[in-house]
């Protein structure tokens, strides 16, 4: 079962290389699509395009991009067109199939999931008909023919239990099935997509309907990889990475797969091999249930653009319900909170400092009337990295290594907090020495081998 991101297929040359790792492995039988991404940096991903005309420009407007409904209609009809041509692929019907849809009398949100859903319909019509032309036994095989049935939130839609009976039966038919991802169908028959960069929920569900071998995540970076590779070019791909590391570790520069799409893979012990179609023969990264730890230390995290409450109080610690009217608060905000550390008088609660604007004022109001702290004071712009790995559960040096290592370099620690699973520990540093700080991690507990 493998499934390939939007630059993956992104015009005729991309295809080509999909065509050739799907005839590479007989047991690549399901192909889950993206619409086509971008093939060239100037150039807008086909759903943004598609987006884009069914909000009437505002989607665009929105990034301060100026492109008319009117030219993303071109736009989505050229680049199936030449992608078809270049495949060789006789599109007529498809591309005035096409054409019909984007002038759909739908409304709302409706109309908005149906547009949006286009690029992975045509594109995986288009893919089926090239690998038939190349003798390949294949068909497109679409969510509202065989019943991808999802909730009707139309633009988050939920995969319903009754939709994995139908994909199983999939597995009856000879051939490669393509599969448009990113969305499905409601009770009704109505269009209904994932939230965006959902075709990689679409491959997990596939993969949990058919109990398959492995997801295999075609996309263009070849894995994950320990630091943000464009900040640590020698930075390499990790190998083996459990769900659970994957999850602590997701954060800026490690964003290749959506998380969602690992909870029924999780649940069913089945691997995702995270690789790159413009480099097959690497060895990418399995995300698994269970590994031997062998490595200490597989990856670091990075959040930025962190902020820290702290408050003081006497006896706060001998307050019961304390810390929980101070959560609440940030609940009452609809503001995240990440860690809280806490001791006898003081708490701090560390949140994404954007999720303060145009909101502190007010919070400070509130937390002063409801909790009367002696003290309180924000830190802003702080960095958080997060050293991850199973085999810190029971070795706890690498922290101190950590932290003699920022010594040394005269690095000043805001933080420090020690995940309760202890295979992390987060250390808060000023953003301005983030870079630095991140660096001298690497070279000590991931390129110095702990
Ligand atoms: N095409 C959709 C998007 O751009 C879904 C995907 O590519 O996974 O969000």
């Amino acid at each position: 079962m493998c499934k390939f991101g939007g630059s993956s297929v992104a015009s005729a040359g991309q295809i080509e290389k999909v065509k050739q790792i799907v005839q590479a492995d007989k047991r690549r039988r399901y192909v889950v699509v993206s619409a086509p991404g971008r093939s060239r940096s100037d150039e807008q991903k086909v759903t943004d395009h598609l987006i884009n005309i069914a909000t009437s420009g505002a989607h665009f407007r929105d990034q301060r991009l100026s492109i008319t409904p009117n030219e993303s209609k071109k736009a989505v009809l050229e680049k199936f067109t030449r992608i078809a041509s270049e495949l060789g692929v006789d599109a007529g019907d498809i591309l005035a199939s096409l054409k019909k849809d984007l002038a759909t009398s739908l409304e709302g949100d409706r109309r908005i999931a149906f547009l949006a859903s286009r690029g992975e319909h045509y594109n995986a019509r288009i893919v089926a008909e090239y690998f038939q032309n190349s003798g390949m036994t294949a068909r497109a095989r679409l969510p509202e023919d065989f019943g991808l049935l999802v909730s009707d939130d139309y633009l988050g839609a939920k995969v319903l239990s009754e939709a994995y009976a139908n994909i199983a039966e999939l597995t009856s038919e000879d051939g490669i099935a393509v599969i448009p991802g990113f969305y499905g169908v409601t009770q009704a028959g109505e269009v209904a997509v994932f939230s965006r960069g959902g075709s990689d929920l679409t491959g997990g569900e596939v993969a949990y309907a058919i109990d398959a071998d492995t997801y295999e995540n075609w996309t263009d970076v070849s894995g994950v990889f320990e630091v943000d590779p464009s900040l640590i070019p020698e930075a390499r791909a990790i190998p083996r990475l459990t769900f659970k590391e994957i999850r602590l570790l997701s954060s800026k520069g490690f964003n290749v797969f959506h998380l969602d799409a690992m909870l029924s893979c999780k649940e069913r012990k089945i691997p995702i091999h995270i690789r790159n179609t413009n480099r097959p023969q690497e060895p990418g990264t399995i995300i698994l249930n269970e590994r031997v730890p062998e490595e200490g230390i597989v990856g670091i995290a990075r959040l930025e653009n962190m902020a820290y409450i702290y408050l003081e109080k006497d006896m706060l610690g001998e307050e019961v319900g304390f810390t929980a009217s101070l959560l609440q608060i940030f609940q009452e905000f609809n503001i995240n909170t990440y860690h809280y550390p806490t001791d006898k008088d003081d708490i701090a609660v560390l949140v994404n400092q954007d999720d303060l604007t145009g909101n502190i004022n007010d919070l400070r109001r509130h937390i002063e009337k409801k909790l009367k702290p002696d003290y309180m004071d924000v830190v802003y712009n702080l960095a958080i990295i997060t050293p991850v790995g199973l085999g810190l559960k029971g070795n706890s040096y690498p922290i101190v290594d950590a932290l003699l290592a920022l010594s040394r370099n005269h690095i000043p620690i805001e933080m420090i907090d020690q995940a309760p699973s202890q295979i992390c520990f987060h250390i808060g540093v000023s953003q301005a020495v983030a870079d630095d700080a991140l660096k001298i991690l690497y070279d000590q507990l991931i390129k110095g081998g702990v």
